[in-house]
């Protein structure tokens, strides 16, 4: 059952909010998408207090929901405007493709884990948040509903998918971390059909991505 959004799970996250805002690394209009999705219904009641605190924690399936401050810093180099067609490739939880629904965005999200896939469509549906919900292995994005103008990749690649490249759109803005181990913020902007634009914003860790589907 989806949990209530109370008054002190509203002043936790302000507080989450005010934490990310004084780390200076998060646009204004992420800030408030995060401010508006609660957060806690992505875990068990149990663990509310995880849930506020800028800490990566497990969702199953050997998986993690990233931590806040990485949310925050990945959706601003993004630069998501409303109404943008933006493919995510690793749902995990879910919480991420809700701040991208709260900014606006048309959301295309691809999970290679069934139980994962499952889950996050199932809650998200309770929490009234729409998206496109697609079960495969995001190296090779979704084609039917190409091109996007923003492509955001919240596991780990060894390199970036060359077939995800062809999926963005002129002008759009991909963000993909890679690397093995630990990964570099990649972002990718596509200049014109033929040319691309990389560079690398900071050191992360995020779990694999990982090819086929389970
Ligand atoms: N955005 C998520 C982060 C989850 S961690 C959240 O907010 O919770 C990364 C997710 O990427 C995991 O769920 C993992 O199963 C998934 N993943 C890894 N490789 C993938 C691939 N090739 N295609 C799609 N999803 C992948």
């Amino acid at each position: 059952m989806l949990q209530p959004d109370t008054f002190q799970h509203k002043g936790l996250r302000q507080q989450l909010v005010n934490e990310l805002r004084a780390h200076g690394l998060a646009a204004d209009d992420v800030l408030a998408a995060i401010g508006r999705v609660p957060r806690h219904c992505f875990f068990d009641s149990g663990f509310l207090r995880f849930a506020y605190s800028d800490k990566a924690f497990p969702i199953g399936a050997g998986q993690t929901i990233s931590r806040p401050s990485t949310v925050a810093f990945q959706t601003s180099l993004l630069r998501v405007e409303p109404q943008q067609r933006v493919l995510e490739v690793g749902t995990g939880s879910g919480y991420q493709t809700a701040v991208l629904i709260e900014m606006g965005a048309q959301v295309y999200t691809i999970e290679r884990q069934r139980e994962l896939f499952l889950r996050a469509q199932t809650l998200l549906g309770q929490m009234r948040y729409r998206a496109h919900f697609a079960y495969g292995d995001g190296h090779k994005g979704l084609p039917s509903y190409a091109p996007y103008q923003r492509i955001l990749v919240t596991a780990g690649a060894a390199d970036i998918p060359p077939v995800l490249l062809e999926q963005l759109d002129v002008g759009g803005r991909m963000v993909i971390p890679v690397g093995q181990g630990s990964q570099q913020m990649t972002l990718v902007e596509r200049i014109s059909p033929t040319e691309v634009r990389v560079s690398t914003h900071g050191s992360f860790e995020f779990v694999p991505m990982l090819q086929g589907r389970v």
